[in-house]
């Protein structure tokens, strides 16, 4: 009888220091987790580029973008070529060369799915 009153005390303690830990394991999972996305948090403002032209490229965006547009707009006007300095087919934004470029470019990409 004794005995087995042992094995059953012993037993419970043992299932209660399980128990415990599993306890503990969980709440260091989520302190870790949350440790994580705080570090995620703050590397948001660092950002990280993948080459140097791609960094130049978004920390001038907005210049490069009104530029383009500036110099595209002024060649349609004076109908040059937007791609290149020749004179443009009129009613179209290229040149001869540029328009079969575009011409096989949007055959390409309008019949890549199918
Ligand atoms: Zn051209």
């Amino acid at each position: 009888m004794w005995k087995n009153m042992l094995d059953k005390v012993k037993g419970k303690i043992t299932e209660f220091k399980r128990r415990k830990e599993i306890k503990k394991k969980a709440k260091t999972e989520i302190v870790q987790t949350k440790t994580e996305e705080k570090d995620k948090n703050e590397q948001i403002p660092k950002k990280e580029y993948p080459n140097r032209f791609l960094k130049f490229y978004y920390l001038n965006q907005k210049k490069l973008n009104k530029e383009r547009r500036k110099s595209y707009s002024g060649r349609k006007g004076k109908g040059i070529c937007v791609r290149c300095k020749q004179k443009s087919f009129p009613g179209i934004v290229f040149c001869e060369f540029h328009q079969q470029k575009q011409q096989t470019y949007n055959y390409r990409s309008r019949h890549k799915s199918i």
